[in-house]
């Protein structure tokens, strides 16, 4: 047996890893030590089964082609969990005054680095929710800044916070951030995470068992309290009646509620007044679908992190013809990356075209554009297609008008952005302005809901055509 000792080429390694991986997602991941070299292999200490997990699936292969190009050699990275040592003489050193902020900010680091080691990952929350995940545009940046503000300082401004839109736009991604930056930066706060399915299921399942008293202390009890999908508390009367009682004791003792929901509160059906009143006292906030850029942006985050090589143009279909939500830019990604994977081809603009051919028509709803909703609405009303679209104020234009922003928005994934560009180039406010209008109108005249029912109906039919 030799002695084996390839350090020096793994310190290059993960030297070169910094500058790749970048600062913030080094210090999250590469919290791991040289332990040992055999003849084929180096052993790196990690600090414990999560971080080995997580580095083996994401970071395993890129660590070993690293070691290929600086040896020369076929060399294996294993992992061995261990627990950290030396704490005692980090904590001696940490309590040492600094004179220099930038050491300071860096024992800080560690620290913070150590108590998210020993607490481990948060059970209720996927590690890869996090604020360094999420990309920020302009249909979330309000939401995303709301999110940073309340995981600085939890149940002091903004409670509850609530954030609300459609499928597949982010609003777990971001509720779940805040629990993950409360859970690593305040290690002694307490943070659960549920569904409000599995929140109702655990309160029935609680009077079944007789020991509710023990459910209401569990969530009475914490600092943070997250609920994703409030909407599903429509018709259950009884769960909304106990998390008004859990809502009223955490928000006596400003602790920190975050809820997501499908649409506005005010939308719900069924639900107490009480518990509505509650849900919209703090801050509700809304996720737009992302505009192109973003979509962009989102991509290339995504594809930064899996570490596969698609070209820009590639990413420049994708968010062009998948405009619906972020769910779905996602999955045809990771299918144009398993079919790259499977044949062993680098991605280009063809394959891509021909792999995500179904994914892009059905994105599409039937081919819905604004022309079509534009020469719809122009002919209901026996206007012209460029009076509809122009500048022209006056009063037989402007409603039509406003009931074609209306139905684009309703059923359309543009943007306010995107469709006051679309509308002879608006500001996005006025698009806001029309739909507000034509729900106010809604309210008062039962007729035009069913005009606009039947203006959809013939969008849809005359797109399917074209
Ligand atoms: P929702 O809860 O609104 O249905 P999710 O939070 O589950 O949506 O988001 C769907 C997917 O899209 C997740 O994988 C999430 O990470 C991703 N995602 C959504 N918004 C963003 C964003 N702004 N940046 C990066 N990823 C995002
Ligand atoms: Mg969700």
């Amino acid at each position: 047996m030799g002695s084996w000792n390839y350090k020096v080429f793994w310190d290059e390694v993960i030297n070169q890893a910094k500058g790749d991986l970048g600062e913030h997602e080094f210090a999250m991941w590469f919290n791991i030590a040289y332990d040992s070299s055999t003849e084929s292999s180096v052993i790196i200490a990690v600090p414990s089964n999560f971080y080995r997990d997580q580095l083996i699936s994401q970071y395993q292969k890129y660590l070993e082609s690293k070691l290929f190009e600086i040896t020369g050699k076929r060399l294996g990275v294993e992992f061995i969990v261990q627990k950290p040592i030396g704490t005692e003489q980090e904590k001696a050193d940490a309590r040492q005054e600094d004179p220099d902020p930038s050491t300071k900010r860096q024992s800080r680091q560690k620290a913070d680095e150590r108590s998210a080691r020993e607490r481990g990952k948060h059970p209720q929350l996927r590690a890869d929710y996090v604020f360094e995940n999420f990309v920020i545009g302009d249909n979330n940046g309000f939401a995303a800044n709301a999110a940073l503000a309340i995981a600085k300082n939890p149940g002091t401004s903004y409670n509850p916070f609530l954030i609300y839109g459609g499928v597949g736009l982010g609003k777990t991604h971001l509720m779940q951030s805040i629990g993950n930056r409360v859970w690593v930066e305040s290690p002694k706060m307490k943070v659960i995470c549920i569904t409000a399915e599995d929140f109702t299921n655990e309160f029935i399942q609680s009077i079944h068992d007789k020991t509710t008293q023990n459910f209401k202390n569990k969530y009475r009890n914490v600092d943070v309290l997250l609920i994703d999908d409030i909407h599903f508390l429509q018709n259950k009367l009884g769960s909304q009646e106990e998390l008004f009682h859990t809502f009223n004791a955490l928000y006596d003792a400003n602790k920190q509620m975050v809820f997501t929901c499908d649409r506005p509160v005010s939308e719900l059906k069924n639900l107490s007044d009480r518990l509505r009143s509650r849900f919209e006292r703090g801050l509700n906030v809304d996720l737009q679908p992302p505009n192109f850029e973003t979509r962009c942006a989102i991509l290339k985050k995504k594809i930064e992190s899996t570490r596969i090589a698609v070209p820009d143009d590639v990413v420049d279909i994708i968010a062009k013809n998948i405009s619906t939500n972020v769910r779905d830019l996602e999955a045809a990604l990771t299918k144009l990356a398993a079919y790259a994977q499977l044949v062993r081809k680098d991605i280009t603009l063809e394959i891509a075209q021909s792999q995500l051919k179904d994914v892009f028509s059905q994105s599409k709803h039937g081919n819905v554009t604004i022309d079509n909703i534009l020469r719809v609405v122009a002919d209901y009303f026996k206007l012209s297609y460029n009076d509809l679209k122009g500048k022209k104020r006056t009063k037989n234009i402007a409603f039509p008008r406003q009931i074609a922003m209306y139905i684009a928005r309703d059923i359309t994934e543009y943007s306010t952005t995107e469709l006051g560009f679309e509308f002879g180039g608006r500001d996005h406010t006025t698009v806001m302005h029309a739909c507000q209008k034509i729900e106010e109108r809604l309210k008062l005249d039962p007729n035009l809901e069913s005009t606009i029912q039947s203006l959809v109906r013939s969008i849809k039919d005359y797109s399917s055509k074209s």
